[in-house]
């Protein structure tokens, strides 16, 4: 279709979007340990689901591998933000590599509640996508006795030990809605399953969700920021479409298509929690591009969450250089 059918006039703004606390704090680990120990670094697994954060810390000088033994004698590794398994952990050790944990404290948050647990004889469902890091990383924080159910159908199958000796825990980044179904299908099989206090799923995730039921009736479409290996990503996606307005993810500016907007006039746009600022930026230059002439953030909540640095990587010690 021709640019001409394409009159877009406005762009709508989820709130809040883009960058979550643990995003931000790997992002900087990776930057501080490159300034602190010299490049290279490695980083185990890409640091967050990003392509253009990835390729950015690979031009400062970080090495992205996926087995350790990818890494030399010596070097200085960093953990993912999606955390790893205890194995990991200790083959680092053992290595005697330096490493900094880009773990996001709400992920290290669901391995000490497994661990604690475990330790009180308890065996665990977990709620999550099969081959996520995040998903590997928890469930490897035990040996056995952690069972991954993706859907209803899995809870239905899923053989445990001790029915009354059971707790759940979930992946942080999923569909919000999906989750507490599957918890409502644990609940009617499993009536003693342990839950965790609050949620796993996180603030950014919950909120980032909450912003698009908010957007989606506003808009024609909806554009999601965000790379094709982020959860929290697809998860905005696909949520936008399933309350019926059409929504497309992009990686990059470039992939935005044209006859997408034939016909619409009010565009959504938000950003999964590891998609940069500086894309959103480019995407909206494009819009504007194709005729939307103004910019409107949607009202929505503040976010002030913020993560400490691991010691060793904090401003004293960095000013102590
Ligand atoms: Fe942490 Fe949530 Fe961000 Fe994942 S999406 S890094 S769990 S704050």
């Amino acid at each position: 279709p021709a640019v001409e059918q394409v009159k877009l006039q406005e762009v709508v703004l989820a709130e809040p979007r883009g960058f979550c606390a643990g995003v931000d704090r790997a992002i900087e680990i990776v930057e501080r340990a490159l300034v602190k120990y010299g490049a290279p670094v490695y980083v185990r697994h890409e640091i967050v689901h990003n392509t253009y954060v990835v390729n950015d810390l690979k031009s400062k000088g970080a090495i992205f591998i996926e087995d350790l033994a990818d890494v030399p004698e010596g070097a200085t590794l960093v953990f993912s933000a999606h955390g790893v398994p205890k194995a990991v952990r200790v083959e680092a050790a053992r290595r005697g590599l330096t490493v900094f944990d880009a773990t996001c404290p709400l992920v290290t948050k669901v391995h000490v509640e497994v661990a604690k647990l475990h330790k009180e004889g308890y065996e665990f469902l977990m709620i999550g996508h099969k081959g996520h890091p995040e998903v590997e990383g928890t469930m490897g924080q035990l040996n056995d006795g952690i069972y991954l159910v993706e859907d209803v159908a899995d809870v239905e199958r899923v053989q445990v030990k001790n029915p009354a000796r059971l707790a759940v825990v979930t992946q942080t980044t999923l569909s919000v809605d999906d989750a507490a179904e599957i918890l409502a299908a644990v609940r009617r099989r499993f009536p003693q399953v342990r839950e965790p206090k609050q949620q796993d799923i996180c603030y950014a995730t919950q909120n980032r969700q909450d912003a698009v039921k908010v957007l989606s009736p506003q808009v024609d479409i909806v554009i999601v920021v965000g790379s094709p290996t982020s959860s929290n990503s697809n998860r905005l996606r696909e949520l936008a479409d399933r309350l019926g307005t059409p929504a497309y993810m992009v990686d990059q500016p470039d992939d935005l298509r044209t006859e997408w907007f034939v016909g619409k006039q009010r565009v959504g746009l938000t950003a999964g929690a590891s998609a940069p600022d500086i894309l959103v930026q480019q995407v909206i230059a494009r819009l504007k591009g194709l005729g939307a002439a103004s910019v409107r953030r949607m009202d929505g909540i503040q976010e002030t969450m913020r993560f400490p640095l691991p010691r060793g990587l904090g401003d004293k010690s960095m000013g102590a250089q």
